[in-house]
């Protein structure tokens, strides 16, 4: 995955991408989740994500009560020390990561927590989930972190243009 140039694009993509976004809230299509999911199998079938790993080393997951608890367990840590070693609370009240790249992120792009990751890494980039008119905003903040969103969102694009 050659991340420099996913990024040049994803710039370059972004005023359109943004209208994009801005037409199909307006327009209110019956299909979008399977147009987004269809997509979603297609692209995620040729991209290999350990090639990747720029949502791991760029943004942070939320960590959920759950997430803490078992991430803490596996670390034998208690709940407050994982808190307090890897956490920040950020502008809308969430635990997040303190640092980026993930401190469970390897160098061969390997998540070292995988079993037990956050659930929002198990779900990112969330292109395949129910109601996608609840995310667009999300969606296209991830159109410049995520490669694969950037050729959904472009498939999305021309099926509907
Ligand atoms: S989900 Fe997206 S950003 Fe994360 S590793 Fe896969 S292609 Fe890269
Ligand atoms: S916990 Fe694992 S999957 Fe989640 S951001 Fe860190 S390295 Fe990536």
């Amino acid at each position: 995955m050659d991340l420099d140039l996913f990024s040049k694009k994803s710039k370059l993509q972004s005023t359109s991408n943004k209208a994009f976004f801005k037409k199909i809230k307006q327009k209110k299509i019956r299909n979008l989740d399977d147009l987004f999911h269809t997509a979603h199998e297609e692209v995620f079938e040729e991209i290999d994500c350990l090639t990747c790993a720029n949502c791991c080393k760029t943004t942070s997951p939320i960590f959920y009560q759950k997430d803490i608890e078992r991430m803490a367990k596996r670390l034998r840590m208690k709940p407050f020390e994982f808190i307090e070693t890897y956490l920040k609370i950020d502008e809308d009240k969430d635990y997040v990561l303190k640092q980026a790249p993930c401190p469970f992120l390897g160098a061969d792009n390997y998540c070292s927590v995988y079993e037990d990751r956050p659930t929002a890494c198990r779900e990112y980039p969330h292109t395949n989930r129910k109601n996608m008119y609840q995310i667009l905003d999300l969606t296209y903040k991830n159109t410049l972190v995520c490669p694969a969103v950037l050729r959904i969102v472009d498939e999305v694009k021309e099926k509907l243009e």
